[in-house]
This record gives structure tokens, C-alpha cells and sequence, in this order.
């Protein structure tokens, strides 16, 4: 990929990604890459980005069903068919788009921020012990997440954004206000603590996973959460924002079992 070169007096009309080529500043993200929610990111400049995946999981796993209904249909002594087939296809092409396209406008708005480097964290809610093994696989099927944080990098690269993969071991349940482990009760995207914290856990995690990665982060005051929709078209702002509670700490009530 080629340097931005300032002494080029004019660009033409079509964008130039090699424009892009460098970061604005040396700002640090953090990611979450969940099921519930695609990604949850932190960035040092204190914006919060929630990228939902619920209801592009519920169509997977409609499609999932479906197969699985044709699959039971099938003669003796036959596998699959043009249909089955067709629909695997289908599946794999819709759960590939809106990944690309989530990693692109990720990418656009980090770069905007200053970002230029970014910790991706694994699959936490995925490894929570209360889902099933058999949840386990189906999910690990959806989200590609190799597949992901790839199309992640390579995205990244375009913007001089570097992708590093860490484990986040425990973040996902770790409580901001106190530091406890042991404390805190996820319920769906709730992460509540007995000192009082109550704030949205997949927000909570990447800031907690930010913290542990970047010196200076995380001092600055957050914004308000931005959540986006996926529509099958493009990832937009979602009317359901988040409310200040399901967003950040309020310690004052441990409400057991959030909202
Ligand atoms: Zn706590």
C-alpha cells in the first residue's frame, strides 16, 4: 500500500484509498465480538459503537432450521440437494455481506476517531459457561469469527489501522468500579456488581479490555452509546438507542436481573 503523499496538489473525483492510507492520530480501540451483539467497541477518545447481531443470528438459524427440515425430507442414500445447497449458499452470502460491510463502517468511523490500533477480543459471551456446547458450535458456525477478524484486518490495513488479536480472558465479567471477578451477574446484556455497578455488559467488556491495553485510555469521559442495525443493506444508527442506564455505570441499585 502506498504512503499518502501530501506534495500531490489535487486528487481526482473517486476516492483515493491511498488517501486513507495513514492514521489521523494514535488513538486505541478495543473490540468485543459476541453473538448478541457483533461488536461492542471502546475507543480512547471515549466512543462506545454496539453493533447488533440478533436478529441476523434469528435468520440464521430460521435458514439453519430449514435445512435441517429438508435435509429430513431427503430419499434414502441422498445428502443434499439444489435447494439445501441454494440455502447454505444464501446463508453463508448474507452473514458474509453484513460482516463486510460492519467492518468497513467500523473501520471508517475509527479511523475518523484517530485510531490506529485496534484490540480485538474473543467471542466472550460465546464462552460463557451457561451456553450449551451445542449453542457453542452453532454460533461459532455464524459468526466466522476467523473469517471476521480477517476481513477486520485487511479492512483495517486500508485506513494504516493495525488489527492486534488478544485474549480477554475474564473482562467480560469484570466490574469497572471495583475490579471484582467474583462479584458481578451477567443477565442477557446486563453486568450488574454487588457494589452497585449496572451497565451494559458487551460495552463493559471492551472498555475493560481497552484499559488493559492502553496506558492513557479510557480517562477521557465517554459519549453516549451509538447501537446500529443491520437492515441488509447497511449498518445504520438505530432508533432504539440505548438508555443511559443499560449504557453506563449508575451505581446505585444492583437491580438482580437487570431490566
Ligand atoms: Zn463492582
Amino acid at each position: 500500500m502506498t504512503n499518502a503523499t501530501d506534495s500531490e496538489p489535487f486528487q481526482p473525483v473517486t476516492i483515493d484509498s491511498s488517501r486513507l492510507a495513514s492514521p489521523l492520530a494514535d488513538e486505541t480501540a478495543a473490540l468485543d465480538v459476541g453473538a448478541n451483539n457483533i461488536v461492542a467497541a471502546t475507543t480512547s477518545t471515549g466512543k462506545q459503537l454496539l453493533y447488533g447481531g440478533r436478529d441476523l443470528f434469528d435468520r440464521f438459524r430460521e435458514t439453519t432450521r430449514e435445512i435441517a427440515r429438508l435435509q429430513s425430507k431427503l430419499h434414502e442414500g441422498r445428502y443434499s440437494s439444489n435447494r439445501i445447497r441454494r440455502l447454505y449458499r444464501r446463508r453463508t452470502k448474507r452473514r458474509d455481506h453484513a460482516q463486510d460491510a460492519l467492518a468497513r463502517d467500523l473501520m471508517e468511523r475509527l479511523h475518523a476517531e484517530g485510531v490506529s490500533t485496534v484490540y480485538v477480543g474473543a467471542l466472550t459471551d460465546v464462552l460463557e459457561a451457561s451456553w450449551s456446547v451445542r449453542a457453542n458450535a452453532k454460533t461459532h458456525n455464524f459468526w466466522a469469527f476467523r473469517r471476521f477478524v480477517d476481513r477486520l484486518a485487511c479492512t483495517a490495513e486500508e485506513f494504516g489501522i493495525t488489527v492486534e488479536v488478544r485474549s480477554e480472558a475474564w473482562t467480560s465479567r469484570e466490574c469497572p468500579n471495583c475490579g471484582s471477578t467474583d462479584r458481578t451477574t451477567r443477565h442477557k446484556d446486563t453486568l450488574t456488581c454487588e457494589c452497585g455497578f449496572d451497565g451494559h455488559a458487551d460495552l463493559t467488556a471492551s472498555e475493560t479490555f481497552l484499559r488493559r491495553h492502553s496506558d492513557t485510555a479510557v480517562s477521557r469521559p465517554m459519549a453516549r452509546p451509538v447501537r446500529f442495525e443491520w437492515d441488509d443493506h447497511e449498518w445504520s444508527e438505530s432508533p432504539r438507542s440505548l438508555r443511559p442506564k443499560e449504557a453506563r455505570t449508575n451505581p446505585q441499585v444492583a437491580s438482580v436481573g437487570g431490566r
